[in-house]
């Protein structure tokens, strides 16, 4: 295994103290990794500035080129970077190969196209004697730093539009999941221009810290935990670098009492759990409505407690543990906490599972309030919580009632319901009757705490990209 980073045109191992990156399944070392040094991380930082001169100065066609020949190479590998993924995150491996792999291949090529027909304002005098035109140009360096619930994707989602518009890179994986992007740095060294996109690992309070305060670093883009979120602005305050935020979640899940109840009982079995329930748009807010209420939660409790997990043999898993002892301790704090509560009820589930690994039961907890903290907190893990409503206005404002606002979704037969009810929703998305669906084409990020600015679509283009207007008087 490449255990390399990516420091110009250089493969080379982290010089700091050694990490543990483990095996979630087993709680077993896979691998130390040494982080980088600040010598090593200004390498980085510098060389990404050096490259952005001649990078920034490429066609889009010729950038295109290069994102295709990643998304190639990532398809090529594809088996081997699902394994790698499996391993690190304990993911069920037919998840990352049938569901991630495609999508994180698809990314890249949606960037090759997006950024070869960027849309804007059109040249013109909008002032006698004068015309104007707007330009779209590159950032410059972009400090990026993903988190651990979809590695290889998040790296995707931030590096494809980044180095599309112009932009060249220094990316940091979580310290608890660098194993794909250190293929990927092999890789880039092998096909990307040196300096483009530059790799470096270590803890967020060490070399994120390093990153985020850079003098260097013109933007930071960070997926994490909104608290990581706060320290990324603070340090931008001090030169105002650009800041792409995709915080947590919390996702509201509406359910009238006309809605087609297979099919929400099937689609919250699917969408909250995936992943382990590890992911901001995981469906784990459920509003009900009064009639509805007692059958959803007899049926999803009966479902869930079907879900496959820490099977020996994993092509039958449909998901896998929590990343970390610490993560799964934490989730089951979560739920202890909650069946102190007389109204509460586990209808199934509730438990840390025995044997090895960091695995947690698919949990269900019905009865939930509007004010309790496992309706207002983010869990992170697979556990749904069900909360009875009287009326669309108060199942609508509990939703909104939210320090996030990244995804929702309203589950009705009624369409004229569905879209009174998703207009009124704060959320970056909402989704009608399904809910988790994403698309290269359509953007994905966060409204009040989620944080700002959009993953895929033309708007991430539009995120790392600064239109400047360009006027010249006639003569
Ligand atoms: P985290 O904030 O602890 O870490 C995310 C990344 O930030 C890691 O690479 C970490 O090393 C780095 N980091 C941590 N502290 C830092 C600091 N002081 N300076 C610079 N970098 C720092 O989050 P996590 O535990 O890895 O990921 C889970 C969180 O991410 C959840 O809260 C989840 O909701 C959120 N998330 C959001 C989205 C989204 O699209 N909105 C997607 C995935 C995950």
């Amino acid at each position: 295994m490449d255990t390399r980073m990516l420091i110009g045109a250089d493969l080379e191992v982290g010089t700091e103290a050694e990490e543990n990156v483990v095996n979630p399944k087993t709680g077993e070392t896979i691998l130390m990794l040494p982080e980088a040094s600040i010598d090593q991380i200004d390498r980085a930082v510098n060389a990404a500035e050096k490259a952005f001169q001649k990078w920034s100065r490429t066609t889009p066609a010729e950038r295109s080129g290069y994102l295709l020949k990643i998304a190639d190479r990532i398809e090529t590998e594809a088996d081997e970077f699902a394994k790698l993924e499996a391993l690190n995150c304990g993911k069920p491996i037919n998840a990352v190969r049938n569901d991630e792999i495609p999508a994180i291949v698809d990314c890249y090529r949606f960037f090759a196209g997006a950024v070869r027909c960027m849309q804007g304002s059109i040249a013109g005098e909008y002032m006698a004697g004068h015309t104007s035109m707007i330009r779209r140009d590159p950032i410059g360096v972009v400090g990026s730093i993903a988190p651990w619930n979809y590695p290889l994707m998040m790296m995707a989602w931030k590096l494809a539009p980044a180095i599309g518009g112009g932009n060249t890179v220094v990316f940091k994986p979580s310290e608890q999941t660098p194993l794909t992007a250190l293929k990927l740095a092999a890789i880039f060294a092998d096909i990307l221009p040196e300096g483009v996109v530059n790799v470096v690992l270590g803890r967020g309070a060490t070399v994120g810290n390093s990153l985020i305060n850079h003098p260097k670093i013109d933007m930071v883009s960070i997926t994490g935990d909104v608290a990581t979120g706060k320290k990324v602005l603070q340090a931008a305050a001090k030169s105002v670098k650009r800041t792409h935020l995709e915080l947590g979640g919390k996702a509201p899940v509406i359910v009238f009492d006309d809605a087609d109840l297979d099919a929400v009982v099937n689609g919250l079995r699917a969408f909250g759990y995936y992943n382990a329930g590890q992911d901001c748009t995981a469906a784990c807010r459920i509003y009900a409505g009064p009639k509805i209420y007692d059958k959803l939660v007899a049926d999803l409790s009966s479902v869930v407690s079907d879900i496959a997990f820490a099977r020996p043999d994993d092509s039958e898993n449909e998901i896998g543990p929590l990343i970390s002892e610490r993560q799964r301790d934490r989730v089951a704090s979560f739920v202890a906490r909650a069946a102190e509560q007389k109204h509460i009820e586990i209808t199934t589930g509730g438990k840390t599972h025995d044997g090895n690994g960091f695995f947690y039961q698919p949990t269900v907890i019905a009865g939930a309030l509007q004010s309790d903290e496992i309706v207002r907190r983010e869990v992170f893990g697979p556990v749904v919580s069900v909360t009875r409503f009287s009326d669309t206005d108060q199942a609508v404002a509990w939703a909104n009632d939210s320090d996030y606002g990244l995804a929702s979704s309203v589950w009705t037969k009624d369409i004229s319901r569905a879209m009174q009810t998703a207009s009124r929703l704060r959320y970056g998305c909402t989704w009608i009757n399904t809910h988790f669906m994403l698309v290269n084409e359509m953007p994905h990020g966060g409204l009040k705490q989620s944080g700002y600015g959009k993953d895929m679509s033309h708007y991430a283009l539009e995120d790392y990209t600064a239109a400047r207007h360009i006027m010249i008087a006639h003569g």
